[in-house]
């Protein structure tokens, strides 16, 4: 359970989809702090899409309920961002998060509530938006 996640290569694309992974979520992942709740939101679906579970449980209010889901993360799709910057303390990601369930495609469509607590964006829950 404790093995090291697996990090794409600097210049590969980035699990979220916004820029290679070493300008993207490499940094995030590696311990420098998200400067945005839509940063954050970026690195925990790229950790959820490498194994990082130690990264997801480091970042969430909650301890974490259980191993990661064993679906295969595709895609991120970022709708709609509310505060969460560099000089908010709290703020709403609305997204689309694509995946696959074995061979079947599914789409989880939520809006993360973050917070940020000594400088440090945090995850602190979801309202399902369905569909
Ligand atoms: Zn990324």
């Amino acid at each position: 359970m404790d093995r090291p996640a697996a990090r794409p290569a600097e210049d590969a694309p980035c699990p979220c989809g916004r820029a290679d992974f070493g300008r993207c979520c490499g940094p995030t992942l590696g311990g420098a702090p998200a400067r945005t709740a839509e940063d954050l939101m970026r690195a925990r679906f790229s950790a959820f899409a490498l194994g990082d579970a130690a990264f997801v449980a480091a970042t969430q209010a909650a301890p974490l309920s259980g191993p990661l889901p064993a679906v295969r993360w595709t895609k991120l799709k970022i709708e709609r961002v509310e505060g969460g910057g560099s000089d908010d303390v709290t703020g709403c990601v609305e997204f689309r998060a694509f995946f696959l369930a074995g061979r079947k495609r599914q789409v989880l469509h939520e809006t993360s509530r973050f917070a940020r607590r000594g400088g440090q964006w945090i995850y602190r829950d979801a309202v399902p938006r369905g569909g």
